[in-house]
C-alpha cells in the first residue's frame, strides 16, 4: 500500500486543491516541457501539486524530476517512483492513492493532451460535476490506423459493454475527492479506469479539446499492448462474449436437427442416400452444438464468480444532503 509519505517532496505544500497525476515511463525528453506548460497555466489554476509517477523508467526521468529539487514555482512537485514498469494504468492507481488535493487530474506526460485544458475542467468541477472527461474533438493528429482500430473499439464497447461509454475519451479527466476514493477502494488487479470512471456514475461533464502530437519521445502502446489494452476492457466489463458461447451452441444444434430431419424425410420417400452419411454428420452436429452449450452454461457461472471476485461495490450513493427535520411531538 502506498501513502503520500511515499512520495519525495520535491517542494512543499500542505494540501494543494488540486493533483495532477502524470504517469511517466521513459519520458525524459518530456519533463522540462511539462513544468513550462503548468507554469503558463499557474496563475488559471486553484493551488495544484504535480505528482509525477515514474513508472520504472530505464532513462533520465527520475534525474529530470529530481533537478527541480530546491527550485521556487507557484506549485508543488513530487515524485512517487515505482519498483519496476507496472504499466499506465496501474500507474494511475499509484498516482491517486498519493493524490493529496480535493480533486484530481491525470494527464501523459508526452502533452499530447493539452493542460490549458485543465483550467476548463476545474471550472466544470466547481459547477459540480465529480467525472470531467476530456474528449477529443478531433483526431486528425492520430494515424489513419489509429483512429479507425478506435473507432471500432468504441463501438464494440458500447454494443458489448456499456451503452454510455463515451468515444474518444482517454485517460485525460479530472475526478472528485469522492470518486478518487472509490477508485482507489477498488481491489481490481487490471484496472481499466476509462470504463471504471464511467461505471461509478456521479454527476458527469465533458471539455473538448484538440489532441497534438507527441512533444517528443516515443508512443508506449505499440499494437501488441494496444490489443491487449482492449481486450481488458471488453472483458472486465461485459459477460455478452460468454452468451454468444450459448447462441453459437444453439445454432449448431438447430442445424444438427435440421440435417437429421432432411436425411429422415429423405428416407422415408424412398432416396438412395449413402449409408451412415447423413446420420453421422447430423449427430456430430447436434452433440458438437450441446457441448458448446454446455460450455457457455459453466461460463456464465464462470462470469458470475469473476464479478464477484472483481469486488466492486454493489451501489454506490451520494451522502444525504436533504435533512428536513420532523416537528417534535411533545
Ligand atoms: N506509460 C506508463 N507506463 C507504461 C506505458 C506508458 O506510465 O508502461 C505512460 C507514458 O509515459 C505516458 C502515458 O502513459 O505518460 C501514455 O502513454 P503514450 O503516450 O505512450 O500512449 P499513446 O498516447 O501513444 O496511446
Ligand atoms: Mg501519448
Amino acid at each position: 500500500m502506498l501513502s503520500s509519505t511515499d512520495c519525495e517532496i520535491i517542494k512543499t505544500m500542505q494540501n494543494p486543491e488540486l493533483t495532477i497525476v502524470i504517469p511517466c515511463f521513459n519520458e525524459e525528453s518530456n519533463i522540462s516541457q511539462i513544468v513550462f506548460r503548468f507554469e503558463q497555466i499557474a496563475a488559471q489554476l486553484p493551488s495544484f501539486e504535480i505528482l509525477f509517477v515514474d513508472d520504472g523508467s530505464k532513462d533520465k526521468t527520475v534525474e529530470q524530476i529530481l533537478s527541480y529539487k530546491g527550485a521556487t514555482k507557484d506549485f508543488n512537485i513530487r515524485l512517487l517512483r515505482l519498483s519496476r514498469n507496472f504499466g499506465h494504468q496501474l500507474a494511475l492507481l499509484a498516482g491517486m492513492r498519493s493524490s493529496l488535493g480535493e480533486a484530481c487530474v491525470t494527464i501523459d506526460a508526452d502533452m499530447q493532451d493539452p493542460p490549458e485544458v485543465i483550467p476548463d475542467m476545474v471550472r466544470e468541477w466547481k459547477k459540480g460535476y465529480d467525472v470531467v472527461l476530456g474528449q477529443r474533438g478531433d483526431r486528425f493528429k492520430d494515424t489513419w490506423f489509429k483512429r479507425t482500430t478506435a473507432a471500432i473499439f468504441y463501438r464494440i464497447m458500447i454494443i458489448l459493454a456499456r451503452g454510455d461509454f463515451p468515444a474518444n475519451v482517454g485517460d485525460f479527466r479530472l475526478i472528485s475527492k469522492r470518486v478518487v476514493d472509490v477508485l482507489k477502494s477498488l481491489p481490481e488487479q487490471s484496472p481499466y479506469w476509462r470504463g471504471i470512471v464511467v461505471w461509478v456514475g456521479f454527476k458527469r461533464s465533458f471539455v473538448t479539446y484538440k489532441r497534438a502530437e507527441r512533444f517528443s519521445g516515443e508512443t508506449k502502446y505499440p499494437f501488441i499492448k494496444m490489443v491487449t489494452f482492449g481486450v481488458d476492457a471488453l472483458f472486465s466489463f461485459s459477460k455478452k462474449p460468454l452468451l454468444f458461447v450459448v447462441y453459437s451452441g444453439f445454432v449448431i444444434c438447430i442445424f444438427g436437427a435440421i440435417f437429421l430431419s432432411v436425411y429422415i424425410f429423405l428416407k422415408l420417400s424412398g432416396y438412395a442416400l449413402v449409408p451412415g452419411w447423413v446420420s453421422l454428420i447430423s449427430l456430430i452436429t447436434f452433440i458438437g452444438g450441446f457441448q458448446i452449450i454446455c460450455m457457455g452454461v459453466i461460463g456464465q457461472y464462470i462470469g458470475r464468480i469473476y464479478e464477484q471476485v472483481l469486488g466492486r461495490p454493489q451501489v454506490l450513493a451520494y451522502p444525504p444532503e436533504l435533512v428536513v427535520p420532523s416537528e417534535q411531538k411533545h
